[in-house]
This record gives C-alpha cells, structure tokens and sequence, in this order.
C-alpha cells in the first residue's frame, strides 16, 4: 500500500520534529519533490502584477500564489521564442513558411499529437488537435449522435459546463427531437455533492435501451470529481450506447487510457492544465475501432489525405479516423504554444505527475481539514466542506472549497495577498495545485493567507 498524503504529512513532521502543520513540512516535501525542477519552465505571475492592490502580505515572496491552473495554466517560457520564430519565419519567407523551417505550417501540429496522444492514452492516429473545444465537441457530436425512434437521448450531467449542455442542447433540436425528453440528466443524490458511479451505472442499465449517447465529463469542472470513465463506457456499451467524454479538465491532469478503455470519442481543450493559452488548439479523439465506420459530417480540404491534399482535384480521399475531421489549415501560431508545453511534459509522464499530484492535493486536504474542519465549540469561526470526493481515486488535483460564509470579500483579500484561484458565488473556491509548476511551499502560503483574508474580511459563520 502506498503511504496516504496524511500518513506523508505525519511522517516528515515527526522526522523534522515539528508541527505537521509547520512550514518546514511543505519545504521538506518540496526538497524531495523529483519533478520540483518543472516549476523553472514557467513564467509565474508576481503578486504586485496580480494584486488589485499593492499591499503584499504574504512574507514577502514575489511570485504569486498561482492555484488556478484549472481555468488558465501558466505560460511556459519557451513559447514566446517559438511564436516569434514563426512570426520572423513569416516575415522572411511569406508564403514559403509553409513548407519550411522547423515548423511547417502545412503540418506543423503532426509531431504534437503524439505527445498529446502519450497524455490521453490513445494511439498518435486517434488524435487531432485542431479547433476550440466547442466546436470539436459539436463536430464529434453530429457523428456519434444518431438518434433512432427508439434510441434518441443523450445522458449527461446535471450541472454540466454551460457550453456542453448547450451544444448538447442544439444538437438535440438540430435533430428536431423534443429537448426535455431527450435529455437525459443524471444528479448526485440528495444531500450529497457528487455523483456515485453506481448510479450512473445503474440509469445506464436501467435506460440503457433508450441512450443513444453517454456524454460527460472526465473532470466535473466544479466538483472536481474524477468519473470513473472506463466503468461508465463498459457499461453503456454493455446496452449499446456510444459513450464520449468531454476532458477539459481532465487531460493533463488524471491519468488517461482512451484507447484501453474503449472510450469512443473524447475532447478536450488544452489551455487549462495542458498550458497553451487563452482559446489554444483543442483536441479530440476516436477510438481506431471507428475510424473507417464513422465519418466526419461535415468535410474541409484539412480532412483530405496529405500526400494529394494540394492536388486541388475536389475528389475527397478522406483520411480515417479523426483526422478526417480536420476542416481548416492549422493556426500556427496557436500550435507554438502548445508545443512549448506538450515539451515540458514530455520531460516527464502523467504517472510521475499523478503521483506527486496525490500527494500535493493530499497535503492541501490535509491543511484545510486541520483549519476549517466545523467546530461545534466554536460556531463564529468559519469552516469548510470540501465538495471534492476525498477518495484520491475519484479526483483530479483540484479541491472545491465550499465554505460556511459568502466567499467575495474573502476571495478580494486572497487577491491582495497575491493567491489566484477560482470562486463560484456564493460560497466556493476552487483551488487547483498543478503538479506541473506548483509546490508543497504554495500550498503552505495558500493556507496561511486564507488564514489572514477570512480575518480582515471579518467572515463570520
Ligand atoms: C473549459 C471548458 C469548456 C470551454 O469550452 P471552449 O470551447 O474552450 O470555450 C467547455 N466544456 C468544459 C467541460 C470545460 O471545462
């Protein structure tokens, strides 16, 4: 049996004869820490750059507290370079660009998707990276989704991203079938905050026959709860449903094995843990077993066999599998980034960072439980119910934080003391340490400033 983040956290503290709560916790984690030397790869925010104000308190240290990799990850240093590479290409040689230097612009993103591919479990020719999220979700979506009489809805999650169930949404009327009926929502049971894979299991076996399509995501965005994606596509092929996966939060962030998994189709956006910058090239994924049966709905000249791609014959020799999904000529300048990151983690393997990952996210759980577990003796003092399942199993790196008082003037003073992380009014925060570029000692100061800004917004139960 591994040792468990809290029996972690005991240990050093009795070695190092200190508080488990003692700073020197988190920098003794962090001299252990094998992959601490990833955080250099990345620009880190400064807090007088971050705060709305330029009172820091937080001992002093410059960079910020940077705890919000779910919504944004952090710009790797490399990608400036690569961008003005291409931009400097650009000026030089115009059009020739296309087909020389480093980085063909014709298919500059081929090398990529078989180190996004490594990320996500899939083999290199299941994987595209092309478009936004969105809108790869849609085009997977108006393949995979064929509704019959009997088979028609699509089942998702109750509080699924607002732009899933949208798309899910206009799918459905784009079919001209009834909205209400033909979504199927699943949600946690009464008084609980998550959903429990048994019942999904459960309303896949039990209205299986009616589902055309599983659509959910890896990563609840809010809850951060992990679905168990293999038991969820076992089942719902098990009563002959197509079953995909929306991982925006999930890629670069759990350990991922599409292929192994028989997971039809997947998608996900790469600007969250995966670093490639506001609205960088999304990805999307088809098993192998598909790539000859399912075909894109709607074609481009991108979708077209290379090799006579420029032929310009307007005869599709259609490549298969997803590539063949491919509409548009790549957006060079958003592939730059994204191999600025994909690089960095190929320094690495998402079991190295899922391991450091569940320790990092252990230690967190830890500090808060020690601070904000609901004291009865004490009802004024604010106190916090995590929202994320506390089974390492069933979660990301994330922690939603719900807490016992409005959580604005606590997230303003947070601001001030140089921690970015996310708040859903009215009580939650989000608070995502990234294997990648954050540390034991981030952690630590995350703590202590949630410490100081629940006092000065004067946060009371
Ligand atoms: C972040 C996120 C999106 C955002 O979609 P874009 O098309 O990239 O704007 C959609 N769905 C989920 C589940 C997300 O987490």
């Amino acid at each position: 049996m591994m040792e468990s983040a809290q029996q972690t956290v005991a240990r050093v503290s009795q070695e190092l004869k200190c508080s488990p709560t003692s700073r020197r916790v988190a920098e003794h984690l962090d001299k252990q820490d094998e992959l601490r030397h990833l955080r250099q790869e990345f620009l880190i925010p400064k807090i007088s750059e971050l705060s709305t104000s330029d009172l820091s308190l937080v001992d002093g240290a410059e960079d910020c507290v940077y705890l919000a990799g779910n919504s944004l990850g952090l710009q790797p240093k490399n990608t400036k370079k690569y961008i003005d590479e291409e931009l400097e290409k650009w000026a030089k040689m115009g059009v020739h660009g296309h087909l020389k230097g480093s980085r063909p612009w014709v298919w500059a993103e081929e090398n990529l998707e078989e180190q996004m591919a490594k990320i996500v479990g899939a083999k290199p020719e299941e994987v595209a990276l092309m478009n936004g999220l969105t809108v790869n979700l849609h085009l997977l979506m108006l393949s995979f989704y064929k509704p019959t009489p009997k088979r028609y809805k699509i089942l998702l999650e109750e509080k699924a991203f607002p732009s899933d169930h949208y798309a899910i949404e206009s799918q459905i009327r784009l079919r001209e079938l009834d909205v209400a009926d033909s979504m199927l929502i699943i949600k946690p049971r009464q008084g609980e905050d998550t959903i429990r894979t048994e019942d999904i299991v459960s309303l896949i076996e039990r209205e299986g026959d009616a589902i055309a399509l599983v659509m959910l995501s890896g990563v609840q965005y809010y809850t951060g709860q992990l679905f168990d994606m293999e038991a969820i596509t076992k089942a719902g092929h098990a009563k002959g449903c197509l079953v995909g996966f929306d991982c925006a939060h999930a890629v670069g962030n759990a350990e991922l094995r599409f292929h192994d998994w028989n997971v039809d189709f997947a998608c996900w956006c790469s600007y969250k843990y995966v670093n490639s910058g506001a609205g960088g090239l999304a990805g999307a994924y088809i098993h192998e077993k598909h790539a000859h049966s399912i075909k894109p709905a709607l074609t481009g000249w991108w979708g077209h066999n290379l090799k006579t791609r420029f032929l310009m014959n307007n005869e599709m020799d259609l490549q298969p599998g997803v590539n063949g999904f491919r509409l548009s000529n790549q957006p060079i300048l958003l592939v730059c980034p994204l191999q600025a990151s994909l690089e960095i983690f190929n320094q690495t393997s998402m079991k190295d960072l899922r391991k450091k990952s569940l320790l990092l996210t252990g230690y967190l759980e830890y500090l808060i439980r020690h601070y904000y577990t609901k004291d009865p003796s004490d009802p004024d003092k604010p106190s916090v119910r995590i929202i994320t399942p506390s089974d390492p199993e069933q979660r990301g790196c994330q922690l939603s934080l719900c807490f016992s008082c409005p959580i604005r003037a606590v997230f303003e003073e947070l601001e001030k003391r140089g921690v970015a992380c996310d708040m859903r009014e009215p009580d939650v925060l989000r608070v995502a340490p990234v294997p990648l570029y954050n540390s034991f000692a981030d952690v630590h100061r995350f703590i202590a400033a949630l410490g100081s800004a629940l006092s000065a917004s004067g946060a009371k139960q």
